[in-house]
């Protein structure tokens, strides 16, 4: 089923959570600033099967505190 070979420094879900296997060449790894978390941002690990929007974080995001773009967007104008 899953004979994704992984170093031992893989620190990361073996799978996404829609099953498909995570290795080297398998998902995206980036950064991403975020406001959660204390504000250091987050290690994003993005799945790279073709369809799946799958991201994963590290340390886990809290959905609600997305990085808000500057300048904010004005309400009401
Ligand atoms: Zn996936
Ligand atoms: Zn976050």
């Amino acid at each position: 089923m899953d004979d994704v070979k992984r170093p031992d420094w893989w620190c990361y879900p073996v799978a996404c959570r829609r099953g498909h296997p995570w290795g080297p060449g398998l998902v995206s790894v980036s950064w991403t600033p975020c406001g959660c978390a204390g504000g250091d941002g987050h290690l994003r690990v993005h799945c790279r099967e073709q369809g799946c929007r799958e991201t994963w974080y590290k340390p886990p995001h809290e959905p609600g505190t997305e990085v808000i773009g500057y300048p904010p967007p004005v309400r009401g104008a």
